[in-house]
C-alpha cells in the first residue's frame, strides 16, 4: 500500500466547502460520488483529500472495456503456475486505501455487482473466483465520478441511491486564474486572459459544443505559451482542435481565441 501513498501535498484550490464535506463523509465511510465536467479538478481533489487524510489512493480510470474482473482480480498463469492477482478495488479494500473510480459510468455493467455490497453497511467485496467474501479494511472508502453533461441518462438509480454526491463545476474565475497560474507558471495576466477565453468557449455549449475548454486545457495552453508558442497557436493546439471537428464550431472557437489574443 505504501506505493499508493501520496508523499507531497497535491495543490488543490477549493471552490467552496468541499474539503470539509469530504472529510465528514470519509469519517462516516460514506461512498462519495463526484459529478462534474471533464478536467474541472475532481481527480486533483481526491488526490488532495487522500493526502490530507493520510490514506493511500488507488485510482482507476474506467473505460468501456473495464469489467468486474479488472477491478476484482484474476488468476494469472506464469512460469511458476497459476497465481491470483488482486485487482485495484480488492487491493484497496484489503489494504485500507481510498479507491477512486474515475468515470465509473464508462465501465461495463457487471462492475456494479461488485461495487454495491461495498457501498452498504456490509462493506464486503465478493471475489467469486476465490470464493471469498472480503470484508473491507476499516480505512477503505469508495469514491466515484462521472460527467453528467456527457451521460444524460446518468448512473442507474439503484447505484446513485448508495452514494453521497458533491457537484463540481468549473472553478469561479478568480480560483481558476490562480489554478492556471499555479499549474503552468504563467503570469496572472496571461492566466486571466486564458480563463476569460475558457468562459467564452463554455458559452458555445448553447450552440452545440459538447464541452467548453476545461481548466486542464487552459493550463496546457498556458504551458505551451510559456514554451514560446504564440498564444493563438497554443490555444488552437490545446483547445480548439481537440474540442471539435465541426467546421462551424472550430470557427467559433477560433474567433473566441482571436478576440482574446
Ligand atoms: P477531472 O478529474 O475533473 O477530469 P482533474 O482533476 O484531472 O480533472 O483536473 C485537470 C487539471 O486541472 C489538474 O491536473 C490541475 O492541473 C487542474 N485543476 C483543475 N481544477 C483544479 C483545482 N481546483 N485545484 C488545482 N488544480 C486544478
Amino acid at each position: 500500500m505504501d506505493a499508493w501513498r501520496i508523499a507531497a501535498e497535491p495543490y488543490y484550490a477549493p471552490s467552496g466547502d468541499e474539503c470539509a464535506a469530504f472529510e465528514a463523509a470519509y469519517a462516516e465511510r460514506l461512498p462519495m460520488l463526484l459529478k462534474g465536467p471533464t478536467g474541472c479538478g475532481k481527480t486533483r481533489f481526491v488526490e488532495h483529500m487522500a493526502w490530507r487524510l493520510g490514506k493511500p489512493l488507488v485510482t482507476v480510470a474506467c473505460n468501456e472495456d473495464l469489467g468486474a474482473a479488472d477491478l476484482v482480480g484474476r488468476w494469472l498463469i506464469d512460469g511458476g503456475g497459476t497465481r491470483w492477482q488482486d485487482g485495484p478495488l480488492t487491493a484497496a479494500a484489503r489494504g485500507g486505501a481510498i479507491c477512486y473510480l474515475d468515470e465509473l459510468i464508462e465501465a461495463r455493467p457487471d462492475t456494479t455487482v461488485v461495487i454495491h455490497p461495498l457501498t452498504d453497511t456490509r462493506r464486503v467485496l465478493p471475489i467469486a473466483p476465490l470464493n471469498e467474501l472480503l470484508r473491507a479494511h476499516p480505512d477503505f472508502a469508495l469514491v466515484v465520478s462521472y460527467n453528467p453533461d456527457l451521460h444524460a441518462q446518468g448512473l442507474k438509480p439503484a447505484t446513485l441511491q448508495r452514494f453521497c454526491a458533491l457537484r463540481f463545476d468549473h472553478p469561479p474565475t478568480e480560483t481558476e486564474v490562480a489554478v492556471v497560474a499555479h499549474e503552468s507558471g504563467a503570469s496572472p495576466e496571461l492566466a486571466s486572459s486564458l480563463v476569460a477565453l475558457g468562459v467564452r468557449t463554455r458559452r458555445l455549449r448553447q450552440h452545440g459544443l459538447e464541452e467548453g475548454a476545461s481548466t486542464r486545457m487552459l493550463v496546457r495552453a498556458a504551458s505551451l505559451i510559456r514554451r514560446g508558442i504564440a498564444p493563438r497557436a497554443a490555444c488552437r493546439m490545446a483547445l480548439v482542435t481537440p474540442l471539435t471537428d465541426d467546421p462551424e464550431l472550430q470557427q467559433a472557437l477560433s474567433a473566441a481565441v482571436d478576440a482574446t489574443f
